[in-house]
Formats: structure tokens, sequence, C-alpha cells
């Protein structure tokens, strides 16, 4: 048991629910296309009020080394992918203690972009990813585990999309600890087609993964966990998904190119409050 683990144990044991602190996280994906523009986009992360919420964004690979050390109000400069090998004869592949040498704590992975839905062929799967996860808290870093559903399992309805979430988590249910995990669940359909989850239909989902949480890891685990939403996410639609209770922020990836992305931070932390 970690400290961390354990502290969050007794808080339950004495206080009850504990709050979640917000956190919303810019996946910039493969932009911007001149590192001229870089600086602008840092503008826009530094804009961000980072007091009632965890910021973090995800540079391209080439420009994570430039972003590293750029933010003054503590957003963390999180990597899209890394390996589960660390350094060594692994062409084209990012490692963990790289990323501790540039000062970095926290990585993403998991991004449906990276398992298949890119459309080259799938570059991570449950279990590989379960491999990784285990390899970056080995190293002491954080990571951010996105999850989601395809749209043909969506229109299945809500059981199997929960289905679907648990075979995904499976792998990975003995590896929640809050205080090193955050969980981005990210319908696919939804990822950047303009379409987003109604507050709903994401609230339900998000419930849903936090009792297969409770059920699979522990009933702790489950309450402290935080799980963003991703899927379109914007300005306009931030405060009426931030008012559900079990939506602890957002992944975000067109609206975090642009300067309304302070704008969804201050909505989940004008709700959490
Ligand atoms: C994402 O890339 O994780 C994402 C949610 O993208 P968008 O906000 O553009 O749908």
């Amino acid at each position: 048991l970690s400290p961390q683990r354990w502290l969050v144990g007794v808080l339950h044991l004495f206080y009850g629910i504990i709050a979640r602190r917000p956190v919303v996280g810019g996946n910039w994906k493969c932009n911007p296309d001149s590192m001229s523009k870089l600086d602008g986009l840092i503008a826009n992360i530094n804009d961000c009020d980072t007091s009632q919420c965890d910021v973090y964004f995800c540079p391209s690979p080439l420009h994570v080394a430039y972003c590293s050390d750029k933010t003054t109000n503590g957003a963390k400069c999180t990597p899209q992918n890394c390996n589960f090998t660390g350094c060594g004869a692994y062409t084209g592949e990012m490692a963990v203690e790289q990323m501790k040498d540039l000062g970095l704590s926290q990585v993403l992975i998991g991004h449906s972009e990276r398992r298949g839905e890119f459309g080259i062929f799938p570059m991570d799967d449950n279990n590989s990813l379960a491999t990784k996860l285990k390899y970056i808290q080995d190293a002491g870093m954080s990571c951010v585990y996105c999850i989601g559903e395809p749209l043909s399992i969506r229109e299945k309805g809500l059981e199997a999309v929960l289905a679907e979430m648990h075979v995904q988590l499976t792998p990975i249910y003995s590896l929640l600890d809050p205080s090193s995990v955050v969980i981005a669940y990210e319908p696919v359909w939804a990822i950047g087609t303009g379409v987003t989850a109604t507050p709903e239909d994401a609230q339900a989902t998000h419930k849903g993964i936090r009792d297969l949480i409770a059920k699979h890891a522990s009933a702790e685990t489950a309450e402290a966990i935080r799980i963003q939403y991703g899927g379109s996410a914007n300005a306009a639609n931030a405060p009426d998904l931030s008012a559900q209770p079990d939506i602890d922020g957002f992944l975000v990836g067109g609206a975090s190119l642009k300067p309304e992305f302070k704008e969804i931070v201050a909505a989940i932390s004008k709700a959490k409050a």
C-alpha cells in the first residue's frame, strides 16, 4: 500500500466522500505544423487559472523537449505515448527515462488514435497498455490512461459500453492508484467529430466506470480516482458537463489549440468549487 493510498483510505474512513481536484488536459496531437507556433499555444496553457484545477498539455513528440520547461502555472507537459522497455534499440520510440531527464512527471497512453483508430495498425492494446502503465508507475511517474468505446458499441446501449469498459480496464484494475493514474474516458465517436456526449450520457458512463472500479479494485479507489471526459469538449459545453458529479475534468483536443481552453478550466473549477 503506497502512503498516498493509505492516506486516501484513512480520509475516506473519517470524512466520507473526498473531493476530487478537477483535471483538464490539452491534447495537441500532431500539431502545430511549425515550432514558431508553440509559444502561442503555450501562452494558452499559461493563461489557465490552476488554483483549483490541475492542467496538463500533450505536445507532439518533436515538441516535448521545447515545451518541457515553459509553463508558469504548474501545468504539466505530458507526452502522448511512451514505451515499456526504456532506452535502447527501439527505433521511433520514447522512453520514460528520457522524459524524467527532461523534468517531466506524467505521460498519457492509450489514446484511441494509438489503439487502431489512427488507421495504420493497432499500436497499443489493452495488454500492452497495462504493461506500459506498470512501467510508468515503477519509474515513479504518473499516467493519464485513455479508454473509450467505438460507435458500433455505443449504438448497442449503455450496458454494452460498460461491458467494453470492463474489458479495457480488466488488465489495469490492480494498478489503479488514484495518486498516479487519471482515467480519460473518451468515446471514440465523439473525438474530433463535433458530436459531444450529452451530459446525461457522459454522467451515466462515468458513474458506470466508477462502479466497475469499486467492484474490481476498491470503493476507496473508485471514490478517489479522477475520470476525465474527452470528445469534442469546448468552452460552450464544458459548464453542463462539469455539473455532472462523476465528471472530474476534460481531455480536450481541438479546443486545446485555441484561447478558449482556459474557459474549460474555469468552467470545471467553478462547478467543483
Ligand atoms: C482528444 O484528442 O483526446 C479529443 C478529445 O479530441 P477533440 O476534443 O478534438 O474531440
